[in-house]
């Protein structure tokens, strides 16, 4: 399968469409999951276009993943969490539903599971709070 440039967010990274943004440079954008999977679950998205992680160019991943730990960093310190899972899934049956690669950065709390993959949508101001907490953190 190639590259569809008509995926979410590549709409996002044309800014045809808005996102929480927490952070942004030359290579990558960091926004908010609408559909968390817990509190304060972000992504971060090469701006460089690549369907997952099976076709993507190996330098836009040497220079994406001390991007993933800064942000899992700052997330872990910004919603009090005591873990941080990572996640990026390829293809659909890798369980991938947008097709332009992205990390998952999903603070953990003790005791609590994940809520499912993609399921529930989350209010809009908690999305603008938790952004601007996350920003803060990566300040
Ligand atoms: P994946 O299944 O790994 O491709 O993950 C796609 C993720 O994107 C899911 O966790 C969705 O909740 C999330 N998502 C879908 N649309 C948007 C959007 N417009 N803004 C932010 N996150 C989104």
């Amino acid at each position: 399968m190639s590259y569809d440039s008509s995926n979410i967010f590549a709409k996002i990274l044309r800014g045809e469409i808005p996102c929480h943004k927490v952070y942004e440079d030359a290579d990558a954008i960091v926004f908010m999951d609408v559909m968390p999977q817990s509190a304060g679950h972000t992504l971060v998205v090469p701006k460089a276009p690549s369907r997952n992680l099976l076709d993507a160019d190996p330098a836009v991943l040497a220079k994406v993943i001390p991007l993933v730990q800064k942000v899992a960093v700052a997330a872990k310190a910004a919603f009090n969490a005591d873990g941080v899972s990572i996640a990026q899934f390829n293809e659909p049956a890798g369980g991938q539903t947008v097709f332009h690669l992205h990390f998952h950065i999903m603070p953990r709390y003790d005791g609590q599971p994940l809520q499912l993959h993609a399921r529930k949508m989350e209010d809009s101001a908690v999305l603008a709070a938790n952004a601007e907490k996350l920003k803060a953190a990566l300040a």
